[in-house]
């Protein structure tokens, strides 16, 4: 079935450590009043200007084949074929941030404001991942609401552009979830605008199913090694 899911901007949790983490500052840090403003502006731009909003829409394993599949230019090895055919249930999906926080990133950028564009680029991206986690979380908790047993099922978000999932797959993805009804589109480099957007597939399952070792030959190049934290908390 597909939904449009309704998300406030308070849902998005904005984690102090996690954000300065992601450029590279330790928790313990001693960082100037200058920084601090830039920080707290940009954590106020962001509860200010953000829209959240997603789509879901539950697809058959026959059916993601096909929209997996794409333009025909995954990596013949990846995680995410193996897992999605394991799976319990799967669900296209597409959220975003909405395009005035992205305009404001340009914006600040535009206009030579580097720190604080940087900043709010920084906070907004960390908030995207947060918001593909709570489609995760919402799904799992749908699915467990049905079948008390899914409770010890985990389900987590595998995107177009990661881990042999070719880019191209963003068209078939949209063809089929038409996130454009949240304002989500997609250029003919598929790149999705509002850029602080984020789709993909939720693959729900038991916690095995995510498990896996990262010796796929695109790994040696892989900047974020992300999966080994998620399986870590699976
Ligand atoms: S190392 Fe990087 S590319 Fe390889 S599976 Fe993990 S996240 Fe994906």
């Amino acid at each position: 079935m597909r939904s449009v899911v309704d998300f406030a901007p308070e849902d998005v949790i904005l984690d102090r450590a996690a954000i300065l983490g992601s450029q590279g500052i330790p928790e313990e840090a001693e960082l100037t009043e200058n920084f601090e403003r830039i920080y707290g502006e940009a954590i106020e731009l962001f509860k200010e200007l953000t829209e959240p909003a997603g789509i879901i829409c539950g697809i058959s394993i026959s059916g993601f084949e096909e929209v997996f599949r794409g333009e025909g230019l995954n990596e013949p090895s990846n995680p995410v074929e193996d897992i999605y055919r394991k799976s319990g249930y799967l669900s296209l999906f597409a959220v975003t941030l909405g395009a005035v926080l992205s305009e404001k990133v340009t914006e600040l950028f535009d206009s030579g404001d580097y720190a604080s564009g940087y900043m709010l680029d920084s906070v907004s991206s960390y908030a995207a991942d947060k918001l593909s986690d709570l489609a995760a979380r919402n799904l799992q908790l749908e699915l467990t609401a049905k079948e008390p047993a899914e409770s010890q099922w985990r389900v987590l978000s595998y995107s177009p552009g990661y881990c042999g999932w070719n880019m191209s797959g963003q068209k078939k993805l949209f063809e089929v979830l038409r996130p454009q009804e949240i304002g989500i589109t997609l250029n003919e480099s598929y790149l999705m605008s509002p850029i602080k957007s984020v789709s993909g597939v939720l693959i729900a399952g038991s916690g095995k199913i995510h498990e896996f070792v990262s010796s796929y030959h695109f790994c040696d190049t892989c900047r974020t090694k992300s999966c080994i934290e998620r399986m870590r908390n699976l």
